[in-house]
């Protein structure tokens, strides 16, 4: 019962748990909605401590995914998976072909793609059993990393909100505070650069730092320094759940607009904070649709020139998040939340004036979405 009740609260339409113990598999795939089209969304392979743990992460991030689509304007699902294991041991072909086997069975409700823990080799054994799989190599026809896309989001993003702040989008001369110096950081801080921002940044890997600061000028502070110093923007680029009462007090930023994903630690409690220190927060899964923005474009037959145009549109859809909330006095992150459901009741509607089927058509040919 325990199981329906977590699916229902949040109306997600499937969990799938697979299972097969010579291959060393235990995983969770997770469809949240599929109004849009087919459920995309990242395979994470973690040591979870309690199988409910790996259900609610699955849960929660395939719930983000839907509203990240919806926003984005893409024609796409919601969906996660989770699999159950220590990344730098357990991983196999085997492990990943027999996972790639449970998600040929949902016969392209659910498409796969790389997330924490796994990368594109691992992607590329799950290939190897389903053609329901986005984000591989380019050698392969993929549209490989994400992260120039997605930081060019974040750049783009960081303009739409110094325009609503400022009335203009110009981030010369300003600071920003960067938190982790990975893949999507080294690749905004070209942006940032070149744009004449003066760049505050730490990682807790020293080595990450130095191939940063090797090549753009920028200035390093300690892990537990980045919430209080002096900068307009906070661009948190390591991981989610950074935003919390403690992190808050802090913070003397205008702007938050960063990678992360679920970076409010309580949405509704810390949206509310922000709003009331007068911190403008950019909704993560608005300003980091860029990832997935790079891997829809995929399904169409990549180009990067394409993708990147389309990320450019994370600065309107903020805008629209900015209006609302400022019209309705919203914390943007409750803003976001009401455009993304908007626009799956919208199609929502539409659907129900069909008469027959629609059609996602795509690299995978065609997927048939029958009226729900
Ligand atoms: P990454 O793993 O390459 O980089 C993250 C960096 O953060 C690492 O260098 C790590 O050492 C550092 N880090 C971790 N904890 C830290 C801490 N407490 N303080 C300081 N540094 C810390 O990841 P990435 O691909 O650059 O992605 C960054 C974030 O954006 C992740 O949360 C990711 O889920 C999210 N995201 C990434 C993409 C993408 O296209 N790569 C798309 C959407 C969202």
């Amino acid at each position: 019962m325990f199981q329906f009740e977590m699916l229902e609260k949040h109306d997600h339409e499937q969990m799938t748990l697979c299972s097969n113990k010579s291959a060393g598999l235990r995983g969770i795939i997770a469809i949240h909605d599929t109004t849009l089209g087919p459920a995309i969304g990242g395979v994470r392979m973690r040591n979870y401590d309690a199988i409910n743990d790996a259900l609610s992460d699955a849960l929660k991030v395939a719930r983000t995914m839907t509203y990240k689509a919806a926003i984005s304007g893409l024609n796409l699902g919601g969906g996660n998976a989770v699999i159950i294991g220590d990344p730098k041991k357990d991983k196999s072909e085997n492990l990943f072909r027999t996972f790639g086997k449970y998600v040929e069975g949902l016969g392209g409700r659910y498409i796969a793609a790389e997330d924490v823990g796994t990368d594109v080799a691992d992607m590329e054994y799950v290939r190897m059993e389903t053609k329901y799989v986005a984000g591989i190599s380019k050698a392969l026809g993929g549209s490989g990393d994400p992260s120039p896309v997605t930081a060019y989001g974040i750049y783009v993003g960081m303009k739409a909100m110094m325009k609503r702040l400022y009335g203009y989008d110009s981030l010369r001369g300003k600071k920003v505070a960067i938190q982790g110096a990975g893949n999507v950081a080294r690749y905004l801080v070209e942006h940032l650069n070149h744009e004449g921002v003066e760049i505050i940044i730490t990682d807790k890997h020293h080595d990450k730092l130095k191939s940063i600061v090797g090549s753009v000028k920028a200035h390093i502070v300690k892990p537990e320094e980045i919430y209080s110093v002096d900068a307009d923007i906070f661009s948190p680029c390591a991981l989610g759940g950074i935003i919390d009462d403690k992190s808050i007090e802090e913070m003397k930023f205008s702007i938050i607009a960063g990678a992360a994903n679920n970076q409010l630690v309580d949405e509704k409690t810390h949206g509310i904070m922000l709003k009331q220190k007068g911190i403008f927060y950019a909704p993560d899964y608005v300003i980091n649709a860029g990832g997935l923005i790079n891997v829809a474009n995929e399904l169409e037959g990549y180009r990067q020139d394409r993708a990147l145009r389309q990320a450019e549109g994370i600065y309107d859809t903020l805008l629209k998040v900015l209006e609302l909330s400022e019209k309705e006095d919203l914390p943007t992150s409750a803003a976001a939340n009401r455009l993304a459901e908007g626009r799956l009741q919208m199609v929502r509607g539409m659907k129900n004036m069909y008469t027959g089927d629609s059609t996602f058509s795509g690299r995978f040919g065609e997927l048939t979405r029958k009226n729900r």
